[in-house]
Formats: structure tokens, C-alpha cells, sequence
């Protein structure tokens, strides 16, 4: 038993490590006379197979070369049936897809493995084919994985030929309906791109993806470059692998983005290594300079050639691992029996599980037979040359490896070697021409705001610049029709100019068109209009502190309380008195509250001055009481309010906010034309701003300006007839110079000023990192105070605040000259009163006592103008009729009034 165990063991052993393979195993390879390095590099594969004896111990690789044009599919018929006839294991190549075709459909039929190495759309699965190159759905993933991670809303794809549309499939797929519009243009066959490359760069275009072969990839750049599409905006994305084998040399310095995937990076370790020696190899068999490839340390290798070595490594190992399974022979075949190899679809599927690694990385096949898992390094070209600066996987997408700051510093070394040009406007206090006697020229001519902002931020980066004003004068509008911009954005989308400073408002629209930095300035619109006119001191300006309801509610509540007063005295029992105290037994009683008394007790009490009788009932003392407490109330509020009322200077300005202007149309209004201001109101939603829009475009003569200094001018010349709609900080300034202007109302928005550039410029984050630092540093708000404040006139109006509010304390005549017009009135007609009195009773007493009316008057008066005395005597005077006690006797009384009683004399005593 044991013996018979101890054979069976030998017997396994020897299956396993008997090599089952021939000897020799010919491998057939089809290449064109231009694939060379193919060629090489499939004969170095074998040749290193061979010499390694790790893969195959056993047998060795034969390499059978076959040679055919790339256009001729009957030779390469012809040639495949002859290497099968000569019994090959497997056939590599061609890489032309007119030959390939026909060299795979008869592979397919002989069950015979076909390794390609080349970009091929038609994959199948069901079939003898194993391509090592990227399945072109995941590439074109890859390029999709890119272009999103860049952000890149619209671009141009400039293709070669129909292949180049299947390769970018995914990306035209990716961008949606609703997204910015992409443009295809096919290069042509004519070696001319110029016409093309202008179109693009007509279009304003600076995303370009670039599918082309190799070979012509070089002659694209260059052209662009001559025509001005190779800045630092521009942005290509080069679909080829093999960007590395193209001479950048001329393009490393130029700032453009110039980005490509790689399959084999050239200065691994393993590449290196093999690149070298199969360079030797072809030296030696060229019998070429070996010293001059070695001094030239060119570790180029395409990626084609690439799998193609890996191609060779990847069959040997499968071959090997099939070995061991299965007993393999290989015998000719020919192409006009129906004859195949039992062990092709074997060794494909060894083929499509075996991993291992090559030049291209990991070689991995998913369950449909495509590689996977393979991973492509994103470069970059560089000063330096290209760059890697991440990778991308198709599990993980695009990964960056370059850090933040390595970006950051790489820009930064960029724009240390620049020169700007700056494109700005006049506008004050941001860019003003220098006041010189001399002629100035260039930067020197300016000064501003702006102008020291865009010195302060190229000290902390360290570049040049050359300030241009833009042709129109304008700060940039999109007009509608023609799509067009106008202004600064105008320059700096045709490129003319590199940034725009001045006060340029970051909008939507602008954003869009052009890159912003991050703001300098927060800002909003308001309205610039004439200082309200000063009112002349108001000669009742005692009237002003109760309004005039309040006046009549008072009146009338001084009349009902005084009638109700009196109405409730004659009411009540207990107001009726004994006229004589001194008789218990009166024979009538008396009431002190007649309607003339109710009034002057109302009159008193709301003097603060009393009055001598006061009310007894319980009824009459509520209703003084409860008037008392109102007069207490009133009088307070008064007096507290016409100290207010007497010291501030009232005035009165027609509006106080943009509803005011727009619910009138007496007062015309504003903006800028062509601003951002006058787009807010177009653009707005509100009801109240969409009608100053219309009432703004109504006006004829336009209500817009060519500029703020035009509109500033027509509010000071409207003399209060026109107000401008104008950003709050240029307003700031004005009012600061112009005392006669002011602000009127709020911010109707909020927003910021901020340096513009074109679209997709690598300079953005620096800028805005600098304008940062310069606002943590304070250096803004100096900047800000030097050219509001001080220079130029500034603080001009400073001086006239001081004044009037140094002076509002003091009352002049006119403040309170209205009590003394009161007074003197009051005095008047308490004289007409009298003479009226004095006249009215020397009547009656003329009367009664049948003299004339002039002698009466005329005894009276000489007796009033004696001064003399504060007594008069009564004449006294027989019964002559039964006038009722307390009834008006006609008499002089010296109390002047009627409590007089007896019968007095006709004549006075003299
Ligand atoms: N700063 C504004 C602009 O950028 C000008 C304005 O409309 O007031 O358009």
C-alpha cells in the first residue's frame, strides 16, 4: 500500500514539473514598417523571457515577425495563415484597424489568442481578443472625471476624425441640456489649423479638449500659440497617452494649462530600466552609438509599445499557468482547413485572470474580458517640463496629489516674472489723471484709490503692471441683443487686458463672462440728492410741538369741560350759595359758576394759574379735578416738546427714500448707463424698482449718464429737481467734497467691488489671497480714509456739521418772536375791549341819566386819566325804578362788578 502511495506521489510530482510545452513556442508578431518600436519592443519581451527562465523554465519563445502595410488587410490575411501554418501559440498586433480586423476574424475562427495593444472601440467579449489598452468607455470616463473636477462649464473639443467622437462619447454624454453649450469642430486634413484655432478664439473660448494623434499634436499648439490661443487662460486637455513623447519645450513658459492622461510614467524604476536596455538592445542591432543613447538617458516609450511588452510578459505567464493544467502541444494550422487550436479559448481565459504587473501598471481584466483597475497619472505641463500632479482610478475617480499650497506657490512664481495690464476707467477717487505740471506718461499719470490697491497687491506678489484706460469708458454691459460685452469685460475677454480695477461691481452677469476676485469694497446703491433746504425759523414755531388736531381737540375739550362745568353747577344744589353770609335768611341764592366764570376757572387752570373761586359740589370738583390732570399732562408734553422744537432746525426734504421718488414724477431720477446700477433696477422683481426703471427710460432727455461726474452735476444743477442713483461709497465722496449734496434714505442692496479677470485665470486666488492680507493688514481701510478723507478736498464739509450743531442751542427772536406777537395781540384787544366797555356803559349811563353820550364819556375819561387814586365814588341817586338786586344798575362800580345793590346818583361825585 505504501509503495503503491509513494508511485503515485513521483507520478504527480513529475506532472507538475514536467514541462508539458515544446521546446520552442513561436509567437507570431504583425507589425507595420512604421512600428519599429513594437517591433523592439515585442522582440525585448521575448528576448527577456527567454534569458529570465522564471516565467518559462522550459521552453523558450520564438519571435515570428511578419511585416505588411497598415492599409493592405488581403496581405495581412495572407500573412496571419502563414504563421499559423508555421504552428504559433499566438499572434500580437497589427496595430492599424484595417488590418487588425481581418487578422481577429481569422484568430476567432483557428481558436487562436490575439493580443493587441491599441485603442480599439469594437471590443467584443465572446471573442479570441485580449486588447491591453484601456477599454475606451472608461477613458472617456476619465476625461469626464477631469473636465468635472476643473469645474469647467463649457468647452471646445477639437477632434480629428470619428474616432475621436467615440473616444469622448462619455463627455459629450456628461453635459447636460441645460448647461452652457459645447462646441465640436473637426480639425480637417489640412495642415493649416490657423482658420479653426481662430474661430475658437473668436468665440472666446479658453476650454479646449484636444483629440488627435500624437504626431500632430505639437503642430496644433504651435499654431494656437501663433495666433494668441496659448495665454494664460487657456486651458487644454490632450486626450493622447502619450503626451511625453511631444517636444513641449516651446510652450512650457507661455502659462498655459496644457493637461493629458498617462498610462506609463517614464521615470519609474522598472520602465527606466527596461527603456534603457531595449534602446541598447536596438543600438546593438542597428549597430548604432551606444554612447549617444546612453548620454541621452530618453526614457520616452508610448504607451502602445508599452502593452505591447506587456502583451508578451502577460501570454507567457498565462501560458505557463495553463501548463500546469492541462498538457498543451501546438501544432500548425491552416487557413484552409477547418482546423483550430484546442487550447486557444484556454489560454484566453488564463489570460483574462492571471494579474500581474507591467510597464502600464496593474493588468487586470474584469469579468467582461476589459482591463481593469488600471490607474492613469494626470501631468501637467510645468516650467519644469510635465508634471504629475494626481491620478485617477476608475473606482476613485480623479485624485489630486499637487497640494494647495504647491499650487499656490507655483502661480505665485508664475506672476513673479509678469506684467500685467491693468484695465480701469476714470472714475473718482478710485483712478484720477495726477495733477503735474509736467506731462505725465504711463502708471505715473494715475493716482486713486485703484491705484494704489492694484501697487499694494503686486508688492505682496511681486509683478509688473501697466495701467490702460478702456477705449469706452465704460464698466461692462452684456447688450442683449448682440450677446456682446461692452467696457473693461470687453478688454478682458478679447485678452487686451489681464485685470480691471476701478469701482466695478460684482454682479451675476459679469460673473458668468469673467472671473472676480474676492471683494475689497462692500458697497450698496442709494440716492444722491440736494441738501433739504433749510426752513426759516417759524414765528408760531410754539404752535409746533401739538399738531394741529391736538390744538383742536383741545380747544374743544377746554369748551365742553367749561360747559359741562357749568351745565353741572347750576345742577347741583350745592354750588347755589348765600350771596350775604352774614344773613341766615337770604331771600335768593346765588351761583358763582355762570358760563363766563366756567370758562375763565377752565381758562386759569389750564394757565397753571388758578383762579379765585373754586368749585364746592362734589359733581364740579370731579370735573376740575379730572381737568386739572389733563392740563397737567398736556402742559408737560408740551413743554418737553418745544424745547425739541425750538432748538432743532427743521428740514424738510421732499423725499426720504426711493419709495418717495417713485411715487412722485416732479423730482426726475437717474443711474449710470450701462452700470450696474441701472441693470439692478432693469433686472429687479420689485414693483417699486421696476417703476423707476420704466420712469427712468421714459425720460426725455435720457436720465442716464455717461458718468458719475455728469450725474453729480446734474443733481447740483437741478437745484433739487433731479436725483441720482449712484453706489453708496461714491456718494461717500461726493458728500464729503459737496456740501450741498447728501445721501437720501438707505442701501436699496448690498454688494462689492472686485478685480476682474478673464475667464479661467490661475492668478485668481493669488489676487485674492493678497487683497486679504492688504484688508487683515488694515492697508484697505488707510487707503480708504486717504482717498475719502483727506485727499483731494476731503473733509471739506466736516467744518459745516461742527458749525450747526455748535449752534442749535441758542433761540434767536425769530425761534420765539411768535409769543411776543401773541402778547401784543392779546394786549390790543384787551384795550379794544375796554374802550368798547367804557363806550357801551357811558351809553347807558347817558341814557339814565339823559345827558349826552360825548359829556359822560368825556366825565369818565377825565376822571380815568386823573391816575389818581384806587378809589371812585358812587352817585347816588333815588329808587327810580325796582331794578332787581344783582341785575346790572347801569352804574360806575369800582369793582367793576354787578353785585351792586341800593340806588346810587346819577351824577358822580366829584
Ligand atoms: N460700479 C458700477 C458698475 O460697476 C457703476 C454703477 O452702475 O454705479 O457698473
Amino acid at each position: 500500500m505504501m509503495e503503491w502511495l509513494t508511485q503515485l506521489l513521483l507520478v504527480l510530482l513529475l506532472m507538475k514539473f514536467s514541462n508539458t510545452l515544446p521546446d520552442v513556442i513561436r509567437i507570431g508578431g504583425l507589425f507595420h514598417p512604421a512600428d519599429d518600436k513594437q517591433e523592439i519592443a515585442f522582440r525585448y519581451a521575448v528576448e527577456k523571457i527567454n534569458s529570465d527562465r522564471m516565467i518559462l523554465p522550459r521552453s523558450k519563445l520564438s519571435a515570428q515577425i511578419e511585416k505588411m502595410s497598415p492599409q493592405d488587410s488581403f496581405h495581412a490575411s495572407k500573412k496571419v495563415c502563414h504563421l499559423l501554418r508555421s504552428g504559433v501559440a499566438a499572434i500580437f498586433g497589427p496595430q492599424s484597424a484595417h488590418t487588425a480586423s481581418h487578422v481577429q476574424s481569422i484568430c476567432d475562427t483557428m481558436e487562436i489568442p490575439h493580443l493587441e495593444t491599441r485603442w480599439d472601440y469594437r471590443l467584443r467579449r465572446e471573442s479570441c481578443l485580449v486588447n491591453l489598452y484601456p477599454h475606451p468607455t472608461t477613458l472617456s470616463k476619465a476625461y469626464v472625471d477631469l473636465v468635472k473636477a476643473w469645474g469647467w462649464k463649457s468647452f471646445t473639443i477639437i477632434y480629428e476624425n470619428n474616432e475621436g467622437l467615440v473616444r469622448l462619447q462619455e463627455l459629450l454624454k456628461a453635459h447636460g441640456p441645460y448647461e452652457f453649450p459645447i462646441t465640436v469642430r473637426q480639425l480637417g486634413e489640412s495642415s493649416d489649423y490657423r482658420p479653426l484655432l481662430k474661430q475658437i478664439k473668436n468665440s472666446a473660448e479658453s476650454h479646449i479638449v484636444l483629440d488627435c494623434s500624437t504626431e500632430r499634436i505639437y503642430d496644433v499648439l504651435k499654431q494656437a500659440q501663433q495666433i494668441g490661443m496659448m495665454s494664460d487662460y487657456h486651458s487644454y486637455l490632450i486626450t493622447s497617452l502619450d503626451l511625453h513623447g511631444v517636444d513641449l519645450e516651446e510652450f512650457k513658459y507661455g502659462g498655459t494649462n496644457i493637461t493629458a492622461f498617462r498610462l506609463v510614467d517614464p521615470d519609474g524604476p522598472e520602465v527606466r530600466k527596461v527603456v534603457r536596455e531595449w534602446n541598447l538592445s536596438e543600438a546593438k542591432n542597428k549597430k548604432g552609438e551606444i554612447s549617444s543613447i546612453i548620454r541621452d538617458n530618453n526614457t520616452f516609450v508610448k504607451a502602445e509599445t508599452a502593452l505591447m511588452y506587456d502583451a508578451v510578459h502577460l501570454f507567457a505567464k498565462a501560458l505557463h499557468d495553463l501548463d500546469t493544467s492541462q498538457q498543451i502541444d501546438i501544432k500548425p494550422l491552416s487557413c484552409d482547413a477547418v482546423d483550430t487550436w484546442p487550447h486557444g479559448y484556454s489560454l484566453i481565459n488564463y489570460m483574462k485572470i492571471v494579474e500581474m504587473r507591467g510597464l502600464t501598471g496593474v493588468i487586470k481584466f474584469d469579468h467582461q474580458g476589459f482591463r481593469s483597475d488600471f490607474v492613469l497619472d494626470i501631468i501637467e505641463l510645468s516650467k519644469e517640463g510635465l508634471k504629475k500632479i494626481g491620478t485617477w482610478n476608475s473606482t476613485e475617480g480623479v485624485n489630486f496629489t499637487r497640494t494647495y499650497g504647491e499650487a499656490y506657490t507655483q502661480i505665485v512664481e508664475i506672476i513673479q516674472n509678469k506684467t500685467f495690464v491693468v484695465t480701469t476707467i476714470l472714475s473718482s477717487p478710485y483712478v484720477m489723471r495726477k495733477e503735474a505740471s509736467e506731462k505725465l506718461t504711463g502708471n505715473a499719470q494715475f493716482e486713486g484709490y485703484a491705484v494704489d490697491l492694484i501697487h499694494e497687491i503686486s508688492r505682496v506678489l511681486g509683478f509688473n503692471y501697466t495701467i490702460r484706460l478702456a477705449p469706452d469708458g465704460r464698466y461692462g454691459s452684456l447688450n442683449r441683443e448682440t450677446k456682446e460685452w461692452d467696457g473693461m469685460i470687453r478688454e478682458l475677454l478679447d485678452q487686451k487686458a489681464d485685470l480691471a480695477i476701478a469701482d466695478l461691481t460684482i454682479t451675476y452677469d459679469r460673473e458668468q463672462a469673467v472671473d472676480f476676485t474676492m471683494p475689497f469694497m462692500n458697497l450698496g446703491i442709494s440716492i444722491l440728492y440736494r441738501k433739504p433746504i433749510k426752513q426759516p425759523p417759524n414765528l408760531f414755531s410754539f404752535l409746533s410741538p401739538l399738531s394741529l388736531d391736538v390744538w383742536i381737540y383741545m380747544a374743544t375739550a377746554y369748551l365742553g369741560v367749561s360747559v359741562l362745568l357749568f351745565i353741572l353747577a347750576r345742577f347741583t344744589p350745592y354750588e347755589w350759595q348765600n350771596p350775604h353770609p352774614c344773613n341766615p335768611n337770604p331771600d335768593h341764592l346765588e351761583n358763582q359758576f355762570t358760563l363766563f366764570n366756567c370758562m375763565w376757572f377752565a381758562i386759569g387752570s389750564l394757565m397753571q394759574q388758578g383762579c379765585d373761586f373754586l368749585p364746592k359740589a362734589v359733581s364740579t370738583r370731579m370735573v376740575a379735578g379730572m381737568w386739572w390732570f389733563f392740563t397737567l399732562i398736556m402742559i408737560s408734553s408740551y413743554t418737553a416738546n418745544l424745547a425739541a422744537f425750538l432748538t432743532v432746525e427743521r428740514m424738510d426734504s421732499p423725499i426720504e427714500s426711493a419709495d418717495d421718488l417713485a411715487k412722485q414724477t416732479k423730482i426726475k431720477y437717474g443711474a449710470l448707463r450701462g452700470g450696474s446700477t441701472a441693470a439692478f433696477f432693469r433686472d429687479s422683481n420689485f414693483s417699486t424698482y421696476q417703476r423707476m426703471w420704466s420712469f427712468m427710460e421714459s425720460q426725455r432727455p435720457s436720465a442716464f449718464t455717461a458718468s458719475n461726474v455728469e450725474g453729480v452735476e446734474r443733481v447740483v444743477k437741478g437745484r433739487g429737481n433731479y436725483a441720482f442713483l449712484m453706489e453708496s461709497t461714491s456718494i461717500e465722496y461726493v458728500i464729503e467734497r459737496n456740501c450741498e449734496l447728501t445721501q437720501v434714505g438707505g442701501m436699496l442692496d448690498s454688494k462689492g467691488y472686485g478685480i476682474a479677470m478673464p475667464p479661467n485665470s490661475p492668478f485668481r486666488t493669488a489676487i485674492s489671497g493678497a487683497i486679504l492680507k492688504l484688508q487683515e493688514e488694515g492697508k484697505l481701510h488707510i487707503l480708504k480714509t486717504r482717498w475719502w478723507k483727506e485727499k483731494r478736498g476731503g473733509g471739506a464739509c466736516r467744518d459745516e456739521t461742527t458749525k450747526t450743531s455748535s449752534t442749535a442751542n441758542e433761540l434767536g427772536l425769530a425761534n420765539v418772536g411768535g409769543v411776543f406777537v401773541v402778547l401784543m395781540g392779546g394786549m390790543g384787544v384787551a384795550c379794544v375791549i375796554a374802550v368798547c366797555e367804557f363806550v357801551w356803559k357811558s351809553r347807558k349811563v347817558a341814557v339814565e341819566e339823559r345827558s349826552s353820550l360825548c359829556a359822560e364819556m368825556a366825565t369818565e375819561l377825565r376822571f380815568a386819566l386823573r391816575c389818581q387814586g384806587s378809589t371812585k365814588p358812587i352817585r347816588k341817586k333815588g329808587r327810580s325804578c325796582n331794578a332787581p338786586t344783582g341785575v346790572d344798575d347801569g352804574r360806575f362800580h369800582p369793582l367793576g362788578s354787578y353785585t351792586s345793590y341800593g340806588f346810587v346818583s346819577k351824577e358822580p361825585i366829584n
